[in-house]
């Protein structure tokens, strides 16, 4: 099958840690990356080829952006579509297309495609619009029937929500209403839905290029605490029909979507060993992070394969086992940890990424390492994760 022409000049809207590690494979793959941010002090002005400082929903700047360049994608999906709507227009190329993100942006609007689709997610309704005084317990019930779904519950933010921020585990009506009025002063859209009890979060990390090849990596295990990921377990310990129907989900999407790119779905598994969809991501993700030491393509040399109109690259693990340990900050400081990188380095089989973040804030995703198995030993790989955790997080 012949190929389109390859694009050479890539636009990344959004430029921290996940375009910083694109960095890499575009210079593989001789590609020129052009990255629209904010701020001089972002991971990926490091290595961008060119740079626009500008908000990622700075709409004017992704025209100055697409000037530079002959696809432009995302790290970031906090942008402006109807803005970027019209740039499409006058023949801006994005991959992937504008109208693949749209179901994606608003978590509600995701489950709500999810559903049409016939994919499973937990039970959820929506709550914001016309939110009335949420003084009253009374008012509340009005809009929020918490009786049909049971505490716990769980509210999202609609939209810009990440690392946790903006889910709320919310245990009764007293905790529901704090939360809410706490919320509210950020958004005042939720999406409201059922705690699932799962036995395992998993993620898997899916592509899909211009010819509508699909490649899937294999499912992980996303280990969370307070809503926050803090480490990756590869592969996952789950039985072959499980992982059948996660990819049967990934492809259903990416498809269904006519999507070009990578995308991330994070999953529940439950008991009985259902699986249920919780987000997707419509970008690299936090899970792929092992693709770089343990697969032969990474998730970010895939999304660059993909939207410069490159066959997609293999996907199998190189190795038995991999596990990634999120690097979170737990102060506010302008600290680089250099002795603590060197003690996590001197563990074998360990590769250690540094975002190069000017400041460290609690939770703020800092660096990660991934730690290479020669066994597939869930357990040895969960002990190794918690010795780089202790190193990390020690006082
Ligand atoms: P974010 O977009 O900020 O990552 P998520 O919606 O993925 O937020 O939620 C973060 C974490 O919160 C999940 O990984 C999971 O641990 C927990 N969580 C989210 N939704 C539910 C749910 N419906 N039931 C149980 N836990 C949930």
């Amino acid at each position: 099958m012949g190929w389109v022409q390859i694009m050479k000049r890539v636009g990344v809207i959004g430029g921290g840690q996940l375009a910083w590690m694109m960095g890499s494979a575009a210079k593989k793959l001789g590609l020129e990356l052009v990255v629209q941010t904010p701020s001089q002090a972002d991971p990926a002005v490091s290595i961008a080829n060119d740079t626009i400082f500008a908000a990622v929903d700075d709409a004017i700047a992704t025209e100055k952006l697409a000037q530079k360049c002959d696809v432009i994608t995302f790290e970031n999906e906090f942008v402006d579509l109807e803005k970027l709507s019209l740039l499409a227009q006058q023949g801006v190329c994005f991959y992937p297309h504008l109208p693949a993100l749209e179901p994606l942006l608003d978590k509600y609007h995701q489950r709500c495609y999810l559903q049409k689709l016939g994919l499973p997610t937990p039970e959820f309704f929506a709550l914001g619009e016309g939110l009335a005084d949420l003084n009253s317990v009374d008012n509340l019930s009005k809009y929020l029937p918490y009786d049909k779904l049971g505490f716990p519950l769980v509210v999202k933010a609609r939209r810009h929500g990440y690392d946790g921020q903006g889910t709320f585990i919310v245990k009764n009506i007293d905790d529901l209403q704090s939360k809410l009025t706490f919320a509210q002063i950020k958004s005042n859209l939720f999406l409201v839905e059922e705690f699932v009890p799962f036995e395992k979060e998993l993620a898997i990390i899916a592509a899909r290029c211009v010819n509508g090849d699909i490649v899937t990596y294999p499912v992980v295990e996303t280990q969370q605490e307070q809503q926050v990921c803090q480490r990756v377990i590869a592969p996952a310990d789950i039985n072959p029909t499980v992982s059948a129907n996660i990819n049967h989900i990934a492809t259903t999407l990416l498809n269904q979507l006519d999507y070009i790119g990578v995308l991330g779905i994070e999953l529940f598994l439950t008991r009985d060993d259902k699986v249920l969809v919780n987000e997707i991501a419509p970008r690299t993700h936090n899970s792929g992070h092992f693709s770089l030491d343990a697969c032969e393509t990474s998730q970010f040399e895939q999304q660059l394969r993909a939207v410069c109109g490159l066959p997609l690259g293999n996907a199998k693990l190189t190795y038995p086992c991999a596990i990634m340990v999120n690097l979170l900050g737990y102060e506010q400081s302008q600290n680089q940890y250099i002795y603590k990188r060197k003690e996590i380095q001197k563990i074998p089989g360990t590769h250690l990424y540094w975002y190069g973040k000017s400041e460290s804030r609690v939770g703020r995703k800092m660096g990660h390492v991934t730690a290479l198995l020669d066994i597939c030993d869930r357990h040895k790989g969960i002990a190794i994760a918690h010795e780089i955790e202790a190193i990390w997080y020690s006082t």
